[in-house]
């Protein structure tokens, strides 16, 4: 798809759900509009002595809520547009789960495996010095996304700290937890996702020994793998960008990562009772669920009618176009969207801001009882708001996370 039309395509969704609710203008006029997208070009030193230039953005799309919030990712294909609508879905997932947050997003535009360690924390934080008046505790947030992990997120915790003078853990998320981080932020995005899965597993017709295929091995998709293995899922296929790996009988997830490690799991193939299927078959592999855990768009008007599961939890955002979405409908496949789905994530990250801002520090065991608790709560109200209404999960979702903002816009007051 190309990437200008990406927002339109996001805003569909917008539109779709403000026909359920009696809105306002003002509130569509508000949300329809990044708030502010900053680009950078960071200059890097590279190992070689060389210099090397890559283009950044962040997007503080709407505050309406709270302090902007949402990922940083380093991908070679990351655009503006990409940007901004991530920080729209951004805005939308903060209200579905009700903290108190807007919607934010940044990308660098760089792949990340072509450049050293060195090279990538200069890189990180170069990022942090450019964006140092944007970012902040109160003002906006960022965490890891695609390609960025705990330790990018250390090294541009410590360059923020060196350049206020004051240690300042809450300006960012997903940090290490010797710099201040969460228990259990680490597989939060997946974790989330499962909980949802469970609590409506039966309303889905979801039963023990049920097959999953996942696309993407990245940090949902492994985690996600390893919480339904141990659930007694059948984890039948699994792809990353090299390929995909498939034994009908499950595959082994201890096994999977460790080939992960090394390159990519289709380094599994050759074991016993697995083979490899070119990565776009996935999505028509015969399963109950199919987990897309990896980048926008990779379900489509051209694959959606050869989906075999039954449901779909997004862990990615927006691997689903609208037109899919369609398809999918017809078909009676029910879709858990991206923004309630994959919500553990920034909950978690809400709990790392809250225990930064507290200065106390919660076991793991609370983490997974407050992620719980959240994850049920939304997920009920939107279930139930879907069946009265008679529109999918992710109509509900959106005209859940729109009522909320659509409240705090109004009580914002009306003449700014
Ligand atoms: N990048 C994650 C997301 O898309 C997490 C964002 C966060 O923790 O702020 O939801």
């Amino acid at each position: 798809m190309h990437a200008a039309s990406m927002l339109d395509q996001a805003l569909t969704r917008l539109d779709e759900a403000a026909r359920h609710l009696a809105l306002d203008a003002d509130v569509l006029e508000k949300l329809k509009y990044p708030r502010e997208t900053t680009k950078v070009r960071l200059m890097i030193r590279m190992d070689d002595g060389s210099r090397k230039s890559f283009m950044a953005w962040r997007c503080r799309y709407d505050d309406t809520r709270g302090p902007t919030k949402g990922g940083i990712r380093f991908h070679p294909a990351s655009t503006m547009e990409e940007v901004e609508t991530l920080a729209f879905w951004m805005t939308f997932k903060c209200a579905v789960m009700n903290l108190p947050y807007g919607g934010g997003k940044g990308a660098v535009q760089v792949d990340p495996h072509t450049l050293s360690k060195a090279e990538l924390e200069r890189l990180s934080r170069a990022y942090v010095q450019a964006f140092s008046k944007i970012i902040g505790p109160d003002r906006d947030i960022p965490a890891p996304d695609v390609y960025t992990s705990s330790m990018i997120m250390g090294w541009m915790a410590d360059e923020y700290a060196s350049i206020v003078g004051e240690a300042t853990p809450a300006v960012i998320t997903g940090k290490p937890i010797a710099l201040g981080g969460s228990l259990g932020r680490d597989d939060a995005t997946a974790r989330g996702g499962y909980y949802l899965v469970q609590r409506l597993a039966q309303q889905l017709g979801l039963e023990s020994g049920a097959r999953v295929a996942i696309q993407g091995f990245g940090n949902a998709g492994q985690n996600i793998a390893r919480l339904f293995a141990a659930d007694g899922y059948r984890i039948v296929t699994v792809s990353d960008s090299k390929g995909a790996v498939h034994n009908p009988s499950g595959l082994d997830v201890e096994k999977l990562m460790a080939a992960k490690r090394r390159e990519s799991v289709t380094g599994l193939a050759g074991s016993d009772g697995v083979s490899i299927l070119p990565a776009d078959d996935l999505v028509s592999v015969d399963c109950e669920l199919l987990v897309p855990a990896a980048l926008e768009d990779m379900i489509h008007e051209g694959n959606a009618a050869s989906v075999k599961a039954r449901v779909i939890l997004e862990l990615a955002n927006g691997p689903l176009t609208p037109e899919a979405d369609e398809i999918l409908a017809t078909k009676n496949i029910v879709v858990l969207p991206d923004i309630l789905a994959n919500a553990g994530g920034v909950t978690v990250s809400y709990f790392e801001w809250v225990q930064n801002r507290g200065g106390y520090y919660w076991p793991v065991e609370d983490v997974h009882a407050r992620l719980k608790t959240m994850m049920e709560r939304e997920g009920d109200a939107i279930w139930v708001l879907a069946r009265d209404k008679g529109i999918t999960l992710r109509s509900a979702a959106y005209v859940h996370a729109l009522s909320r903002l659509a409240c705090a816009i109004e009580a914002h007051g009306t003449q700014q």
